[in-house]
């Protein structure tokens, strides 16, 4: 087995494009263990951790609206929790917040937890609200992908053999966001469901992405557009009462497509999500009239 460590992004698609099927490891805290557990056998590997064009983030065009945010794949938890990004992107923060323990936040990575594309990833539903797109990049060249086409299924994902995801490349929304999410504990665990909301005063939307309850990310599009008729947007203040509340929870749960397995049962969960929509929706609502 050879380890590489590149140092840059080209020497990284360099080595990418001569050996398709390299794997490559950036924080670890998932594909360590997949080779622990015996479930994939390591080959030719390249560390991600030393190639600077991956890290850290930036903004794109207007600060506002109109405006990119460009996470780096290898932005940890951690940094995610960073007081300027976590202002920008808060869903994001609330969501890193509850990733793993101090050890898994400070090492893993919005790269990994795309590139693994567990339907519990906890990014992803975030990703999804904020209507994202993934930037790859190989030695031909780059290309932008939708996460809704990015994740193809579960652990599945549209990257090529020979592509590097280089960025999440995340539109600016003005508004409230909130990320709730549900496991059998407080800490150290992952979701049962989990879902994401975002308000968008621009574009007069609110938007809803759901984790853990289908085999990829789910936006909950009739919901979606339920919401946006219950709010004043003159005032961003909430125009509905506690029916439609309720209504806005059930076409959540609607959306959802859960299983049974060994974390929960399907009911449980579209019972949870519709408790969770119910909440956020609420919050982002008081908090806009405060
Ligand atoms: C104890 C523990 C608790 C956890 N808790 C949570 C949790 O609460 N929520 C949650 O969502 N996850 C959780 N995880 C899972 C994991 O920490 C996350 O999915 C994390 O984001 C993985 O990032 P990583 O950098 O460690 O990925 P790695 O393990 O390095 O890589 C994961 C996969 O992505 C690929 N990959 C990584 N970077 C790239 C890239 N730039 N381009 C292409 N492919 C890439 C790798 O080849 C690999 O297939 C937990 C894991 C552990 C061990």
């Amino acid at each position: 087995m050879a380890v590489f460590v590149p140092t840059s992004l080209e020497e990284l698609l360099t080595a990418r494009a001569e050996r398709p099927g390299l794997d490559l490891v950036a924080g670890g805290t998932d594909l360590v263990v997949e080779v622990n557990f015996g479930r994939h056998r390591l080959e030719d590997v390249a560390s991600l951790s030393r190639v600077p064009e991956l890290g850290g983030w930036r903004r794109e065009g207007p600060a506002g609206p109109g405006g990119h945010l460009v996470l780096g794949s290898g932005l940890t938890y951690t940094e995610m929790l960073d007081p300027t990004l976590a202002e920008l992107l808060p869903s994001l923060a609330q969501a890193a917040r509850t990733v793993g323990s101090p050890q898994i936040r400070n090492a893993g990575t919005l790269g990994g937890n795309l590139g693994t594309a567990s339907p519990a990833g906890d990014t992803l539903p975030v990703l999804a609200a904020l209507e994202a797109e993934v930037l790859l990049g190989s030695a031909a060249g780059t290309r932008l992908v939708p996460l809704g086409e990015f994740v193809t299924g579960p652990k599945r994902t549209a990257l090529a053999p020979d592509e590097v995801i280089l960025a999440a490349r995340v539109p600016v929304a003005r508004g409230h966001q909130e990320f709730l999410k549900v496991g059998t504990r407080n800490a150290m665990v992952i979701a049962v469901c989990s879902v994401a909301l975002v308000l968008d005063e621009q574009a007069r939307q609110v938007r809803v992405g759901l984790g853990s309850v289908g085999p990829v990310p789910i936006r909950a599009l009739e919901a979606e557009r339920f919401a946006a008729e219950v709010v004043d947007w003159s005032t961003g203040r909430f125009s509905g009462g506690e029916a439609d509340l309720r209504r806005f929870g059930e076409l959540v749960g609607a959306a959802a497509r859960p299983i049974d397995d060994h974390r929960s049962i399907a009911s449980y969960r579209r019972r949870a999500v519709e408790v969770c929509a119910r909440r956020a929706l609420e919050r982002t609502m008081s908090r806009q009239a405060a």
